[in-house]
């Protein structure tokens, strides 16, 4: 079981005594509780790779969450149990551990069936009912449950909501708790679950809460982000037991295959740590950390780590050393004083690394996953021109940046676009080449009507990322707006030269050739963006337009069924039936649905002016004027529209 974005002193178990925890705790008390363990990454996706192989990212490769994927060819805890026999099964709570990812290998079951993240609860009621319909499988089985609750923003459910008000952080936590006592109640209710079942539970990274500057996690290596809770509860594990000294979360893995006999991973870094809670041996001397994140979403520095029991060292462009023994709270950087004892431990870096950084090979991010990731929280845009290592700014001199950046972030979420300007702005002026900066003031600028500038802005961006398609797209969007359809055809052709599977660029582009009057072409168009995201009611809303005023009747009427079987109450669906009835010469039943679409949608002007038409059509001569002298005179009615109903009153 992996908890999320839970730091290890805000449980029960590890001294916090607003914490309510009391299933994690009882877990521990009749297990075994490491006091010190340390993750390999403050990032999901990276932490979980760790997690799941045993090895440090240099070693599996997984870097940064969003565009990394774990290459095929590493041996994974799940399918060594897989191939010693065992049932698997996977429940993950958020879009950054999907399949795509490549955490899914080994395990019968992946059930990543979220958009964007879930709560614990849903994500262990599917657990229980996966062990349920495979209870009659005499094969041991091996189940990894992933709860993300406590990740940013905090929201607790009741009844967790209202005693932690004032530390919803906690109430999350407290509500993970009660999600895993039930899963594991639900366990043993069903003969699995008791002393003759392993349960591991691992935190895959913490949360800083403001230590050193950072709200969350992925930006620094400090110990509020690194140490979490790992607990072990099984035939092998004595009660009760707690080990003070440091473990890893890289050792998870391999403990677990030795504590079921199964054959250790090839090439872990980890090691299992049955010897050490047994008392036979010492456990591991140092635990590696890295953050990758600042580098491949802000084109700043990575930061890299090594502690031992006593003394941590954190490679940056300004190295530091902390006294963790007499500075748990690394306050005090003893780097520059002692240059001894940090060239002794960067030598020790050193011997864990081999000396290199490892591959660090992103693979492009895709719009969906940008927007996913974004809306997650994690700011950033992986970055195609990135700076010489020599020049990439210091982490921690760039934090006020970041919180800025993820202010910004936020902004846009909630449609506060004066906001998301000024903080974007002050982004820029510290870090001139910020490309999630220069993206977001774009937006913004767009989102307020400022085209002009969002198109220089996008421009700017697009020299950036300049294998991103999204800046063109968005050119094309503010061209059309301002009116000039050449430029934007040029910028949606320019967005598909880049992304051919782009939906929304062929959407405009049919969309702009139909104003053209190049109807077959748009056609063309439309009815790929359809064949592309056949899901979305509006794209087949825009074919059949088309497909109407090339007199394809039959083909647009079931893209208009199609709409409609989608949307059933959509305006622009409605009205789109409407013109097709009109055109078909079934005029009393097109009267019916323009009223049904204006009803949903009274300021559509265009829409009215063809109900008009077909009340005059029917003869019902004084409603038509009535609607004709409605836009003539609506202040709000684009000039042409009035213009139209001008001309038709006086027919
Ligand atoms: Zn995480």
């Amino acid at each position: 079981m992996t908890l999320d974005t839970t730091r290890a002193d805000h449980l029960g178990a590890y001294g916090d005594a607003r914490a309510r925890t009391p299933n994690l705790d009882r877990l521990a008390a009749e297990g075994v509780l490491f006091e010190r363990a340390i993750t390999a990454a403050p990032l999901t996706l990276p932490a979980h790779a760790s997690l799941l192989t045993g090895r440090y990212p240099f070693s599996h490769g997984v870097r940064n969450n969003g565009n990394f994927t774990l290459d095929p060819g590493v041996p994974t805890l799940a399918a060594a149990l897989h191939d010693a026999g065992y049932r698997t099964a996977a429940f993950v709570s958020a879009f950054v551990l999907d399949r795509r990812y490549g955490l899914a290998r080994g395990f019968d079951r992946y059930d990543d069936r979220l958009e964007l993240e879930r709560r614990g609860g849903e994500t262990a009621a599917a657990m229980d009912r996966w062990i349920g319909e495979t209870a009659q499988d005499p094969r041991p089985f091996f189940v990894w449950l992933h709860l993300y609750d406590p990740h940013d923003p905090y929201d607790p459910p009741a009844p967790f909501a209202a005693p932690f008000a004032d530390r919803p952080y906690d109430g999350e936590i407290a509500y993970d708790d009660f999600v895993l006592g039930e899963a594991l109640a639900r366990l043993r209710a069903r003969g699995a679950g008791g002393r003759a079942t392993i349960v591991a539970v691992a935190g895959d990274h913490g949360e800083s809460l403001g230590d050193h500057g950072e709200a969350t996690h992925g930006l620094f290596v400090y110990e509020p982000a690194i140490r979490v809770p790992m607990l072990l509860h099984g035939p092998r594990f004595t009660p009760g037991r707690r080990v003070p000294s440091l473990v890893r979360t890289i050792d998870l893995a391999p403990t677990l295959v030795d504590a079921v006999g199964v054959s250790p991973l090839p090439r872990a870094d980890g090691r299992s740590l049955l010897p050490l809670v047994a008392g036979a041996a010492k456990g591991p001397e140092e635990a590696y950390s890295e953050t990758y994140f600042p580098q491949l979403y802000m084109n700043w520095a990575p930061l890299r780590s090594i502690q031992d029991a006593r003394w941590k060292f954190i490679d940056a462009p300004a190295p530091e050393l902390y006294d963790l023994a007499n500075d748990a709270r690394e306050a005090s950087n003893l780097a520059p004083r002692e240059p001894a004892r940090t060239a002794a431990l960067r030598r020790a870096f050193d011997g864990v690394t081999g000396g290199v950084e490892g591959p660090v090979t992103p693979a492009a991010v895709d719009r969906e996953t940008a927007r996913k990731l974004a809306a997650l929280g994690y700011v950033g845009a992986a970055v195609d021109s990135p700076r010489p290592a020599a020049g990439r700014p210091d982490p921690k001199a760039m934090v006020g940046v970041f919180n800025r950046l993820r202010e910004a972030n936020g902004a846009i979420a909630r449609r506060q676009f004066d906001a998301a300007r000024s903080a974007a702005r002050d982004v820029l002026a510290a870090d001139p080449g910020n490309a999630f900066a220069t993206l977001i003031l774009a937006r913004a600028e767009m989102e307020q009507g400022a085209y002009r500038d969002a198109i220089a802005g996008y421009r700017r961006y697009a020299s950036l990322v300049p294998a991103s398609a999204d800046p063109h797209h968005a050119i094309a969007v503010c061209l059309s707006r301002l009116g000039d359809v050449d430029g934007a055809l040029a910028e949606a052709a320019a967005a598909l030269a880049l992304d051919p599977r782009y939906a929304e660029a062929r959407e405009l582009r049919g969309g702009l050739l139909a104003s053209r009057g190049r109807l077959d072409e748009a056609a063309v168009e439309l009815r790929a963006a359809v064949d592309i995201a056949p899901d979305n009611a509006l794209f087949h809303v825009g074919l059949a337009r088309v497909l109407v005023d090339l007199k394809r009747l039959a083909d647009a009427r079931g893209e208009v069924a199609r709409a409609l079987a989608l949307q059933p109450e959509n305006p622009d669906a409605l009205a789109a039936s409407a013109s097709l009835l009109a055109a078909e010469g079934q005029l009393d039943a097109a009267r019916l649905a323009f009223a049904r679409a204006l009803g949903r949608r009274p300021d559509a002007d265009d829409v009215r002016l063809d109900y008009a038409g077909v009340l005059a059509k029917l003869g019902r001569t004084s409603e038509a004027r009535d609607e004709y002298q409605r836009l003539a005179t609506g202040s709000e009615t684009p000039a042409a529209i009035r213009r139209a109903a001008r001309e038709r009153l006086r027919r």
